[in-house]
Parts: structure tokens; C-alpha cells; sequence
């Protein structure tokens, strides 16, 4: 149940209701809300003369619910530049699967800036699968992302492998990536919860709806409202491609969600060739944003190499997708 509590309560009131019903209590727009599990039915005597308002639920989808905010919630990503709400843009993050050199980062944002796309991807904590491949760059990459940053004036957005390296991703980004392997990480979604910087969450390949949205219930209970979802794929029975991208799963998540969507085709396909026509599909999905990699030179990636786009794919996919954003009445960003 979340429960908004009168303007009048006062602090040591609502630590009291917050503790007696172990509740989360977090303060948004203004307001006061306490939030309880959804086993939670009926609104508590001792709730009656504090609740302004109350919502009951079926099932933890509580603040990420469209029965609690009936529209897409808009997420500020720097000052004139905005997500979700009633601005139709539409994000085209670019850059590598990881940071290699200043010299490849560095050409990656000049792309962006050649196209005035705004956010910069590069991992530089990879959550490899083999302990032998590229783990990334760690904190030299991030270094090297926010000199670019000062230079060119991207956004970044890097994903945090695990708990220990939190703080220097917070630090060094200006969107947190949680990778679809650390989606479960109770460690990162808490510190993310604790930052208000927005907070991009991946869909694990195993993980239901449920448990997707109720992940990113840690970080919105704890206190960070900007997050958003991202769909990369799930593992089916299928093998020729790397996965699978669940589009229907989107279609669910907008209708019963108040969480901007970004699409991750290039994971999804493994492969470049399918990745210009499937992130065409996931503009029709009219989303809040597609991260793509792109590369120098793909072929010699350190991580990656067989899904990322090379920068005249990367161009020439920009420039498809502006008819498609025209026709939608969204902006590509
Ligand atoms: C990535 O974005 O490079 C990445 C590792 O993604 P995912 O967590 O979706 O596998
Ligand atoms: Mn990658």
C-alpha cells in the first residue's frame, strides 16, 4: 500500500507511522508518502487522520505502477533535456561495449557531437563471462569518460559490475547502468536508491516482468524516483540469435508502468547486421531511448566485436530513423 500522507505531519509523526508499519518514507514533489508491503489491504486505524490518499495494489508493483502515477514519469537529465513525461524525445545513446583508449572514446564522442546525439555509452567494469576476456578499463575508463564529458559536453552513462565500485561510477556518470547480470545485486540497487542521478536498469535474461519491475522497486522505495528500465533481451529456446528481444514484454511494461523505456538492441541481436532494422522496431515502440554500440573499427573490439556497428552503419541508421521519430512526433536526442 502506499499511503500520502497530510501536508500538516510532522517529522516525528511520520518516523513513528513509518516504523510501526515498517514502512519506506519517502518524500517526492512535495509530499509525503509511506509504503508498506502490498499484503497491506486495509488502511490502518492509526493511519486514518494522517492519510491524505491511499492506493492497494495486487501485487509490490507499487510505485512503478501506473495505478499510482497514470503516465510515463519524466526523468530531468540535465537542464533542457528531459525524458518520459510529456516530452517526446527519444534518446540514440552511442559508443562502445567498453572503453578501450582515449583515442577510440574520443572518436566515438566526436560522432555523437557530428550527429548532436547527447549521451556517451562505454563499460568500463565488464561483467564478462570468461575470468580470461577484457574486464575493462575500470577507473582510468571512467577517467577518460568524463574528460570527454568536459570536452564535448555528453552525458555518460557507464554500468556499475558490482557493489565495490559504486561510489566511482556515481561519481564519473551522469546515468548509472545496472547490467542485466547485476540486476539482483541488493548492494547496487541500494546505493542507487541513496543518489538521486538516474538510474537505467537492464532486464536480466532470465528475469520475469515481476521481478524486473520489482528491482527497480528497490531504488524508487529507497528514494531515487529516476529510474528507467531497459529491455535487452531474454534467453529462450532460440540459438542463432545471441537473444531475444521481448517487444511484447515493452508493450506490457508501458501499458502498466510509469517507467521511461530504453531498448538495447545491439545485445539483444549479437550480431550488426540485424541491429539498423530491429532498432528501427524499437523506435516504433515509441521509447525513451536506444542505447546501440558502435565502434571504430568493430572487427577488433575488445568486447563485443560481432554486434557493434561500425560509424558509417551508426550514420547512416541516424539518418533512417529520423523519418520513423518524425512520424511518431518524437525527437531523436
Ligand atoms: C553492455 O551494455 O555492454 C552490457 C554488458 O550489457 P548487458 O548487461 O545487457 O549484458
Ligand atoms: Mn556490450
Amino acid at each position: 500500500m502506499i499511503i500520502e500522507l497530510k501536508r500538516n505531519t510532522n517529522k516525528e509523526t511520520i518516523e513513528d507511522l513509518a516504523s510501526k508499519h515498517r514502512a519506506f518514507h519517502i518524500f517526492n514533489e512535495d509530499k509525503n508518502f509511506l509504503i508498506t508491503s502490498a499484503s497491506v489491504k486495509d488502511l490502518d486505524k492509526s493511519l486514518e487522520n494522517h492519510a491524505e490518499n491511499h492506493w492497494v495494489f495486487a501485487t509490490d508493483m507499487q510505485l512503478s505502477s501506473k495505478d499510482f502515477l497514470n503516465k510515463t514519469r519524466e526523468i530531468e537529465l540535465k537542464k533542457g533535456l528531459s525524458i518520459g513525461g510529456t516530452q517526446k524525445n527519444t534518446l540514440l545513446i552511442g559508443g562502445p561495449c567498453s572503453v578501450e583508449s582515449e583515442e577510440q572514446i574520443r572518436s566515438a564522442s566526436q560522432l555523437l557531437k557530428d550527429l548532436n546525439l547527447s549521451v556517451l555509452r562505454g563499460g568500463c567494469y565488464k561483467p564478462r563471462t570468461s575470468p580470461y576476456s577484457f574486464q575493462g578499463m575500470g577507473l582510468e575508463g571512467l577517467q577518460l569518460l568524463s574528460k570527454m564529458r568536459d570536452e564535448f559536453g555528453h552525458l555518460i552513462i557507464s554500468e556499475v559490475r558490482d557493489a565495490t565500485h559504486i561510489d566511482e561510477i556515481i561519481t564519473h556518470t551522469d546515468i548509472i547502468q545496472i547490467g542485466a547480470k547485476a540486476m539482483y545485486d541488493q548492494g547496487i540497487l541500494r546505493a542507487c536508491a541513496k543518489t538521486q542521478k538516474p538510474v537505467m536498469i537492464k532486464r536480466g535474461f532470465g528475469t520475469t516482468l515481476q521481478e524486473f519491475v520489482q528491482a527497480a522497486e528497490f531504488i524508487l522505495s529507497g528514494g531515487n524516483s529516476n529510474v528507467i528500465l531497459c529491455e535487452r533481451g531474454i534467453r529462450t529456446f532460440e540459438t542463432k540469435t545471441r537473444f531475444t528481444l521481448d517487444l511484447c514484454g515493452v508493450a506490457w511494461l508501458q501499458e502498466h508502468t510509469n517507467l521511461p523505456i530504453i531498448l538495447d538492441p545491439s545485445h539483444a541481436m549479437g550480431y550488426a547486421y540485424g541491429v539498423p532494422s530491429l532498432t528501427k522496431a524499437c523506435m516504433a515502440m515509441n521509447v525513451e531511448g536506444l542505447i546501440i554500440e558502435t565502434h571504430p573499427s568493430p572487427l577488433i573490439a575488445k568486447s563485443d566485436a560481432s554486434q557493434q556497428l561500425d560509424y558509417n552503419a551508426f550514420r547512416n541508421l541516424h539518418k533512417e530513423l529520423q523519418p520513423l521519430a518524425e512520424c511518431l512526433g518524437r525527437k531523436i536526442k
